[in-house]
């Protein structure tokens, strides 16, 4: 892929807003203790789900564009073979072709 490095940065950009604005909503915690079901516990702990998500993909991007640099980017992580552009379109920063993406699921 051409433009891999561009698509990469862009994701990261967004990705690591994504993650600063969590980390803010995080700071805002509910009083535990106080009624279990409250919707603002509820939406914390929806956020830190969603934090850890974020920060797994931020790795993912860092770890593709080291990849890229070594140019190994593109290139199934599993059986070595070149990772489907269609996949790589629709996630940039993946590391395995769909094969071994579905075998691993
Ligand atoms: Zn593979």
């Amino acid at each position: 892929m051409k433009n891999a490095r561009q698509l990469l940065e862009k994701e990261l950009k967004a990705a690591l807003a994504e993650l600063a604005d969590l980390e803010k909503r995080l700071e805002v915690k509910g009083d535990y203790g106080l009624g279990i079901g409250d919707p603002n516990i509820i939406q914390w702990e929806l956020n830190l789900a969603l934090r850890d998500r974020v920060a797994r993909k931020v790795e993912d991007i860092k770890k593709a564009l080291e990849r890229l640099d070594k140019g190994e980017y593109g290139v199934c992580e599993a059986c070595g073979k070149p990772i489907e552009e269609g996949r790589l379109e629709l996630l940039p920063y993946t590391t395995l072709c769909s094969k071994c993406a579905q075998l691993r699921r």
